[in-house]
């Protein structure tokens, strides 16, 4: 009968010794998928090779593609630190032969190998003894080599190889995806430069865009007040559209609050009531140019709030704005304020068009519309309720929407939280 090798599995000790390479491979993965880190996961990547291996060093070396030079990008053991940065040229090198044949290579004693690149010993005063490195590629492309030197009391075997060919692929993974991690950060940065750019200058051309505005809208005024009858259309014409410019120029000028910093809110008790007033004047004449019945249903008792005036006016007027153009003219517009628990709400109601229900919470993503853009009837830049959301976030408030289905109307409620 022929006689069988044993496999390895069957010495114990050969068991055991697979069983601890197999749970610190383990070990590297599950810290590979819990950070992105680039330098403490290569460093957990190399010091598993070097003891799974028995080595005295690792080190990674990495093609550089300028000079197509390989450079120690990161290496552990006595020199670790020294070699980071050192250069080994792609010929008369043990790695750069790694890279020109695209395969492993051991060398059990590197002083007779005429590969070996004795330079970076010298530098460092290390003495290379024995060799095994592996190949990293990313996406099939060689891209660098895993060494490791110096294996303890023995040489390096098939089992040795395996095992640094699966770390091997694992450091090239790893630094794959902090390339990709580090395109998409400075993607993101370009393109928040560029946002940052484009809201500079929406800010600074409403900003500039007012003081022509107020003299257009100060002088159709004066033409509506003394015009004839025939004249007295244009007038109100002219008038009517130069306050929805206003609007517009307005919600332009309020983009930047969409990134409203904590830094920028000034919070101090205000009266709700004043509040509600102030916003109520604010858009009366945009309501009566609409021949809209416009009340406001004044607090039996006033309630302190905490908020920053300017910005909650603001996000009421919003509110307001949206109610007086999604209603037909002749309509009905009413605002309210109390206290509700905890909170003072304002509240705006109109007999509008209303919202369809499925879309009360979608209307308060920037540049949401429920009309179809290009078929809309009605102008507006779609930010004006996100930006209401982004301000009453700063405030620790709320703000939703309410609407029984299109053509039943809408209602509004900020809440903004009581002072004291
Ligand atoms: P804009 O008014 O510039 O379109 P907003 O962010 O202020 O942008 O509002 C988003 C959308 O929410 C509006 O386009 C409209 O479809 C809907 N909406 C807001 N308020 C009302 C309202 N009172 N009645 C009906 N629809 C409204």
């Amino acid at each position: 009968m022929a006689s069988q090798a044993a496999p390895p599995e069957a010495d114990p000790q050969a068991l055991q010794q697979r069983i601890a390479t197999l749970t610190r491979l383990v070990e590297v993965s599950r810290v590979m998928s819990s950070t992105l880190q680039l330098d403490p996961l290569l460093e957990v990547i190399m010091h598993a090779a070097e003891e799974i291996t028995g080595s005295e060093g690792a080190s990674i070396l990495l093609v550089e593609p300028r000079t197509g030079d390989l450079q120690f990008m990161a290496a552990t053991g006595q020199v670790g630190q020294e070699l980071i940065g050192m250069r080994v040229p792609l010929e008369g090198s043990i790695a750069g032969t790694i890279i020109a044949e695209g395969r492993a290579i051991i060398v059990d004693d590197v002083s007779h190998d005429p590969r070996h690149y004795r330079e970076v010993d010298e530098k460092v005063a290390f003495e290379t003894r024995s060799v095994l490195g592996v190949p990293m590629r990313m996406r099939g492309q060689l891209v660098g080599v895993l060494e490791l030197v110096n294996k303890a009391g023995g040489e390096y075997g098939e089992d040795d190889l395996e095992n640094i060919e699966t770390l091997a692929s694992m450091a090239a993974v790893t630094i794959e995806n902090s390339r990709l991690v580090g395109s998409l950060e400075r993607a993101y940065a370009e393109v928040s430069k560029l946002d940052k750019l484009k809201t500079d200058f929406i800010a600074v051309a409403s900003h500039e865009l007012r003081t022509p505005l107020g003299i257009i809208l100060g002088y159709a005024a004066v033409l509506r007040d003394d015009a004839d009858n025939e004249m007295r259309a244009y007038a109100d014409a002219l008038y009517n559209a130069s306050l929805k410019m206003r609007t517009l120029v307005e919600g332009m000028t309020n983009l930047r609050y969409l990134q409203l910093d904590e830094g920028e809110m000034h919070l101090e008790p205000v009266s709700l009531a004043s509040m509600q007033r102030t916003a109520y004047d604010e858009v009366y004449d945009l309501a009566a140019a609409q021949d809209h019945i416009f009340i406001c249903e004044e607090p039996a008792e006033d309630a302190l709030i905490v908020a920053d005036r300017a910005k909650a006016v603001m996000a009421i007027t919003n509110v307001l704005n949206n109610a007086i153009k999604f209603t037909p003219p002749g309509g009905v517009v009413i605002l309210s304020a109390g206290r509700h628990g905890r909170e003072g709400w304002i509240t705006v109601r109109d007999n509008g068009y209303g919202i369809p229900q499925e879309e009360t919470e979608r209307i308060f993503e920037p540049f949401y519309q429920v009309e179809d853009p290009l078929t809309r009837r009605h102008g507006g830049l779609g930010i004006g309720l996100a930006i209401t959301r982004a301000v009453m976030q700063r405030h620790r408030g709320r703000v939703w929407a309410e609407s029984p289905g299109p053509g039943e109307g809408s209602r509004f409620t900020l809440a903004f939280p009581l002072a004291g």
